[in-house]
């Protein structure tokens, strides 16, 4: 599922196997962070991007997306940060797929992190 809505970030799906040159740079680190934070309170996080962008707090997607690399998501998306919502996938788009994220993609991902270091 692609989704383009601007509190959805990397709902994308790749069309070639992942690089052999990883990106593990501030962004790729950013969202892994924020990712994994919102694993470890997955009781307050977890929920699923709907089809329209908006937000099903506490359920599970009916199953789970398999990248184009073989690389499974989790059945749950999560919110990472007030009002914003990404998958289980996005820091390995972002560590993998780097070339095949779409600039407004990337420009989503840049904006959250200005938001989160103003909020600090
Ligand atoms: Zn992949």
């Amino acid at each position: 599922m692609i989704l383009n809505f601007d509190n959805v970030l990397l709902f994308i799906e790749p069309k070639t196997d992942k690089s052999n040159e990883p990106v593990d740079d501030e962004m790729t680190l950013f969202i892994e962070k924020l990712l994994n934070d919102a694993i470890a309170n997955k009781s307050k996080t977890m929920g699923v991007v709907l089809q329209n962008g908006s937000w099903y707090e506490g359920v599970s997607t009916k199953g789970w997306h398999t990248c184009r690399c073989k690389q499974t998501s989790s059945p749950h998306n999560y919110e990472i940060y007030k009002g914003i919502y990404t998958n289980s996938l996005a820091a390995h788009y972002l560590r993998s797929h780097r070339n095949e994220i779409p600039e407004v993609e990337l420009h989503k991902v840049r904006n959250l992190m200005q938001k989160v270091s103003n909020n600090l």
